[in-house]
């Protein structure tokens, strides 16, 4: 990957699908646009990316889990562009390093671990100091700028405005702001959090969102399996068949949880009749690594 095919993306036009009962559902392959950079990451780093350049950082932080997609995105994208990267990670350096942050570390990242208490405390300390050289990303690529990236997965596919739902899943939820944000007023946008008692999710996203954007979502919380990273036989199991079936490489963090509630949405008859569903897979197949 060089400079320029991260900001540009013409590159989206694999698209896969799988069927349930009458409908056929599209799923937008974001994961395959580049191997390590996977899917919404690749997305919602361009625009920080740009600024930290434009503003004469060189260096690039930011936060995540001892599985996060973002951090080995970043510690990538950083080595990419020539910059230093730090990963301030929630867990202690006392604990086996697990493969995601080795290869985080691989290219080149300084990881910093921050324990597992008080992480978002800890979190707040750092990215409010003041500093110089130094561009912080929030856990997640979290703000403005992550959703402006995210807007560019329909608008670089206009064929994402024939859909009349685009339904996603919703970690942080600034890729599903970004989708709300580039959408059309016909379609409807639905997030499937993978997080339990995420109170202030919605917040979270209309935040990030233009005033007449506020609201032009729906979150269904019925698919997190009774957290984050949590599992189920059945998920592993659906999961299992989906690959053999389809084809369709998913992990049980995101997009296993994200394609297993569209497939029981579409058996409770939740989408109108003939409606045209497209499926966003987001990528990121970190989590796996910890079965
Ligand atoms: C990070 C990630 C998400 C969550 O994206 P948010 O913008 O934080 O909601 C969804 N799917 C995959 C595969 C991811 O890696």
């Amino acid at each position: 990957m060089n400079y320029k095919t991260l900001e540009k993306s013409s590159l989206i036009q694999n698209i896969s699908s799988f069927s349930v009962n009458d409908y056929t559902v599209d799923i937008l392959r974001i994961d395959t646009i580049h191997p390590i950079i996977s899917g919404n990451k690749w997305f919602k780093l361009r625009y920080y990316l740009k600024d930290c350049i434009t503003k004469e950082c060189n260096a690039i932080a930011s936060f995540g889990g001892p599985y996060s997609n973002h951090i080995v995105a970043l510690a990538f994208a950083a080595k990419e562009k020539g910059l230093i990267s730090y990963g301030f990670i929630r867990s202690n350096s006392t604990e086996p390093m697990t493969p995601t942050l080795m290869e985080a570390k691989s290219y080149g990242m300084d990881l910093q671990f921050l324990g597992r208490t008080h992480f978002k405390e800890k979190k707040n300390t750092i990215l409010h100091a003041p500093r110089n050289k130094t561009y912080f990303v929030d856990e997640g690529g979290y703000g403005i700028l992550g959703m402006q990236g995210a807007s560019d997965i329909l608008l670089d596919y206009p064929d994402s405005y024939q859909y009349d739902y685009i339904v996603a899943a919703v970690g942080t939820g600034t890729m599903l702001a970004g989708l709300v944000n580039a959408a059309k007023p016909h379609q409807q946008i639905i997030g499937i959090p993978v997080l339990k008692n995420e109170g202030s999710i919605t917040e979270e996203i209309n935040f990030l969102l233009p005033d007449d954007k506020q609201n032009q979502f729906t979150l269904i919380h019925d698919y997190h399996f009774d957290g984050y990273a949590k599992k189920t036989t059945a998920l592993l199991d659906f999961m299992k068949q989906i690959f053999v079936t389809e084809n369709l490489p998913l992990d049980f963090v995101y997009t296993g949880k994200l394609l297993y509630g569209v497939k029981d949405l579409v058996i409770k008859n939740y989408f109108k009749p003939n409606a045209k569903i497209l499926v966003i897979h987001s990528g990121g197949l970190q989590g796996n690594r910890s079965l």
